[in-house]
C-alpha cells in the first residue's frame, strides 16, 4: 500500500494584526434570523454541552461515538488558520447537534422558521454564528464543511461563494483524507464528467442557487490546486485572502494565477491527474470497503 500523503500542503503564518472581524451580512443574509430570535428560551433537552476550541457544542444525544471527529474540530480552527495564513477569532460559534432528523427540523422550526430546509447549515447574523446538524450519513463531513464557513466568516469581511464552497468541501474530509481522499476525485475520473469550470466563470456565480453540483467540486479542485499544487499558487492564494481580511477588494485569483501560471488550466488537468493516480492506487491496494456516500 503507499503511504498516505500528510498534508503536503503549503502552511503559513502570519502575524496578528488585530481583530479584523467586521459583521457583513451580504452572504448569508438570506439565511440569517433576527437578533431577537437568537435570545428565544430554548428548551430542547440537551444531553451535552461542552466547549471545544472556539466551538460551544450543545448536543441532544451522548457524543463519545464522535470523539475523533470533535477532537478534529478542536483542530479545525489552526489547521485553517495555519494553511491560509489567516487570523480566526476566537468568537465563540455555536453547535447544535441532534441525533435525528426529526428533532432537527424541529429545532429550526422553532429557532429559524423562515430558513429553507438543509442536512446542515452555518447561521450567521449581527451577534452570533450558528452551526446545526444532525446525525445522517454525512454527519461528519457535514459538520466539519458548516464549521469551516464559520471560521473563515469569522476571519474575513467578506467571503466570495466560490472559495467559501471550495474551502469548505476542501476541510470537509478528515486531515487524513483532505490530499487525496476526496470523493470529488472519482467524480473528475467519471467517464460522464466535464472538465473543471474556469477560475472565471466561478467568481462570477455570486448566489446560492447559482451552485450547481459540478461547482462545488470546481471551486474545491481549485482550491485543491493552490494547496497542494505549485507553491506560486499557494502564494496568490495566501495574498488575495490577506488583503480580503483587511477589507480590501484584492484583484480575482482567476487574473492573479494566470499571470503566474499563462497555462493555468493545463497545470490544473495534470493536477488533478496526479492526485486521481494517488487516490486510484489507494484503492487497488485497500481491502474493500462500503462506499462512501456522495455529498452534494
Ligand atoms: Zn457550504
Amino acid at each position: 500500500m503507499l503511504p498516505h500523503p500528510h498534508l503536503p500542503f503549503h502552511t503559513v503564518r502570519r502575524n496578528a494584526a488585530g481583530p479584523r472581524w467586521v459583521n457583513a451580512f451580504a452572504l448569508w443574509a438570506t439565511l440569517a434570523c433576527s437578533a431577537a430570535s437568537v435570545a428565544i428560551a430554548d428548551d430542547t433537552p440537551w444531553v451535552e454541552s461542552c466547549r471545544i476550541d472556539s466551538f460551544r457544542l450543545r448536543a441532544d444525544f451522548a457524543v463519545g461515538a464522535h470523539d475523533t471527529l470533535l477532537d478534529e474540530l478542536g483542530g479545525l480552527r489552526r489547521d485553517v488558520s495555519q494553511t491560509l495564513g489567516i487570523e480566526t477569532t476566537q468568537q465563540p460559534v455555536d453547535l447544535y447537534l441532534f441525533g435525528d432528523r426529526t428533532a432537527y427540523e424541529s429545532f429550526l422550526q422553532r429557532r429559524y422558521p423562515k430558513v429553507p430546509f438543509r442536512r446542515a447549515l452555518f447561521i450567521k447574523n449581527s451577534v452570533s454564528r450558528v452551526v446545526c446538524a444532525y446525525r445522517s450519513e454525512m454527519f461528519d463531513v457535514d459538520l466539519r464543511h458548516e464549521a469551516t464557513h464559520a471560521l473563515l466568516h469569522s476571519a474575513l469581511p467578506r467571503v466570495p461563494l466560490w472559495i467559501d464552497e471550495g474551502l469548505a468541501e476542501y476541510f470537509e474530509m478528515a486531515p487524513a483524507e483532505r490530499a487525496s481522499g476526496h470523493p470529488h476525485f472519482e467524480s473528475l475520473a467519471s467517464d460522464e464528467a466535464r472538465p473543471v469550470a474556469s477560475l472565471a466563470s466561478l467568481e462570477r456565480k455570486v448566489k446560492l442557487v447559482e451552485m450547481g453540483r459540478d461547482d462545488y467540486r470546481d471551486a474545491w479542485a481549485w482550491v485543491h490546486f493552490m494547496l497542494h499544487g505549485p507553491r506560486e499558487a499557494h502564494e496568490e492564494l495566501v495574498g488575495y485572502l490577506a488583503e480580503l481580511a483587511d477589507g480590501k477588494e484584492p484583484e480575482p485569483l482567476s487574473l492573479r494565477l494566470a499571470r503566474r501560471f499563462p497555462d493555468v488550466e493545463h497545470q490544473l488537468v495534470q493536477h488533478l491527474a496526479h492526485y486521481q493516480h494517488l487516490q486510484l492506487a489507494r484503492a487497488i491496494s485497500a481491502p474493500a470497503t462500503t462506499g462512501t456516500a456522495g455529498h452534494r
